[in-house]
């Protein structure tokens, strides 16, 4: 798994995918450019995203608002006071960690410690092990699972409580070292704001402290009303939004899994006041069933409901995703309740109500949200997609399996040889084609050359031109991940390309 993740990495790079940011200057520490393929991939994932839930709801309506905000939003929201990390340092080593991952870490690997006691013992039962059974009554297993499960517990209570004493102590206790050095020389542990904060204005004395918004969620609930009105929507009604958000994270590895800098795609959902959870359910259902329309493989997915509920929930579930390291949070499907409109209602004296010609009342609605990272999706797909393929005559390739409404080029075309005028019959289909489709042109090396380095670059169909087009004025069409070869009119082409790529 762990090589896996650095081929994802070196591939990315390779391909023209992601690049580190301002890497001539040794880059920037989870901050990450996207390159000419990455931008395309980047772009259809959005775009898919934005059609299914935008497009294709006559309920719902996208916005763009801006990254800047009057900060009194952030103290309406909880920003200001909750949006913090525990931290913690190692005097010795002088490292920073996050102390919940620390703490987290540790469970982790009591979890690990009981699934190789079930794997130990289904080796040696085998037909015969009855994993029920054996993990409700191994002594060994129900200690570590114990164990796990009342460590998470108190730092859970602790962080809730904010009694960081009790988070330090719960270190101490566990006995965690410093992940590099093994130094158990601990500071407090004190909360850190992610946040970024910048000024607008330009004399120091008048410019207002800022943040860069950490979620995108806010501008949608500052604009409820704006839209309601002008859009004479009707609850149940969304407002969906994908931009940038910026969160100062400290414990920032893993790729673009987490990065300082980074996109969302976010939907808010405005019910009446009770059918939250009726709402909840139904988006949990959906979202995944967008995820399954990649077919990226179900096995990839699973639920995780939150017991530990953020201060404005009222219930939550991550979609998780096997990564490279692991299942982890990809979106995130909550019920906020009215806590957002009511708070921005209090700090701004501005009513945010709607009027239900039903009920014949006004309320504050209740908000369902959808919320999933665009890089994170991006991750998602690209890890899964990656793949060595063993050929039959025992050779490997490298193919990136990218879904083909989302691969960055969708076809190459390309010339047998680069004369015989079979490099202008390339060049019209391309003419053909772009307006359609992002196409690309390669005429050097050998045709079986060329096909491997668009397998490698996610490219779900090559289209070769050869000495008998100039007969018959059909193409050969090869198939990316099938290998197979058709033989097409040049007349059928942006039809067959249409059925396979469009949605
Ligand atoms: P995590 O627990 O992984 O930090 P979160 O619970 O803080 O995530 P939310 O605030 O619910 O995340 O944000 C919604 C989505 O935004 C997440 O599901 C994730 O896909 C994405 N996201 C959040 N933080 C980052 C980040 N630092 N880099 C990339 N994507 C992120």
């Amino acid at each position: 798994q762990e090589d896996h993740f650095k081929k994802v990495i070196s591939h990315a790079k390779e391909y023209g995918y992601i690049f580190g940011s301002s890497e001539i200057y040794d880059g920037l520490s989870a901050v990450y450019d996207y390159g000419q393929n990455g931008a395309e991939l980047k772009k259809n994932i959005r775009d898919y995203w934005w059609k299914s839930m935008v497009q294709m709801h006559d309920n719902i309506v996208g916005i763009d608002a801006s990254i800047f905000m009057h900060p009194t939003t952030w103290k309406a929201s909880g920003h200001v006071d909750a949006f913090n990390d525990p931290l913690i340092d190692n005097k010795d080593s002088k490292k920073r960690y996050r102390a919940d991952v620390l703490i987290e870490d540790y469970a982790e690997k009591l979890n690990q410690k009981a699934l190789k006691e079930i794997a130990k013992a289904k080796k040696r039962f085998g037909d015969k092990f009855d994993e029920q059974e054996f993990v409700t009554t191994n002594p060994r297993v129900l200690r570590y699972r114990k164990e796990q499960e009342t460590v998470l517990q108190r730092m859970a209570r602790s962080l809730e409580a904010e009694d960081l004493a009790d988070v330090k102590a719960l270190i101490e206790e566990l006995g965690i070292a410093d992940p590099d050095t093994g130094s158990k020389n601990w500071t407090d542990v004190r909360q850190f704001n992610l946040m970024f904060g910048t000024k607008l204005g330009a004399s120091a004395e008048t410019a207002t402290d800022l943040y860069l918004r950490p979620e995108t969620a806010q501008g949608i609930f500052v604009n409820f009303l704006n839209v309601q009105k002008t859009g004479r929507m009707k609850i149940p009604f969304g407002i969906a939004q994908t931009g940038k958000a910026f969160r100062n994270e400290i414990v920032a590895r893993q790729f673009i899994f987490r990065m300082r800098e980074f996109e969302q795609m976010e939907m808010q959902f405005f019910v009446r006041p009770g059918d939250e959870l009726k709402w909840y359910e139904h988006w949990k259902e959906t979202r995944l069933k967008w995820h399954l329309s990649l077919g990226l493989g179900e096995e990839n997915y699973r639920f995780h409901d939150h017991e530990k509920l953020a201060h404005y929930a009222n219930a939550a579930a991550d979609i998780e995703f096997d990564f490279p390291f692991g299942f982890k949070e990809l979106e995130g499907i909550h019920s906020r309740t009215d806590f957002d409109l009511k708070a921005h209602e209090e700090f701004s004296g501005k009513k945010l109500q709607f009027f239900d010609p039903e009920l014949n009342e006004n309320y504050v609605p209740y908000v369902v949200e959808t919320s999933i990272g665009l890089d994170r999706m991006f991750l998602a797909v690209f890890s899964k997609s990656l793949e060595e393929e063993e050929l039959e005559n025992g050779s490997t390739r490298t193919v990136l399996k990218l879904p083909a409404i989302l691969a960055p080029v969708k076809a190459a075309i390309l010339p047998l040889v680069k004369k015989d005028g079979l490099p202008e019959v390339a060049q019209k289909i391309i003419d053909d084609l772009k307006y359609d489709f992002n196409v690309t042109y390669d005429e050097k090396d050998a045709v079986g050359r060329r096909y491997r380095r668009q397998d490698a670059a996610g490219t779900p169909f090559c289209i070769t031109v050869d000495h008998d087009t100039l007969e018959d004025e059909s193409v050969t069409i090869r198939d990316r991940d099938t290998m197979e070869q058709k033989r097409v009119k040049i007349s059928e082409l942006a039809t067959i390309l249409h059925e396979k790529i469009d949605f």
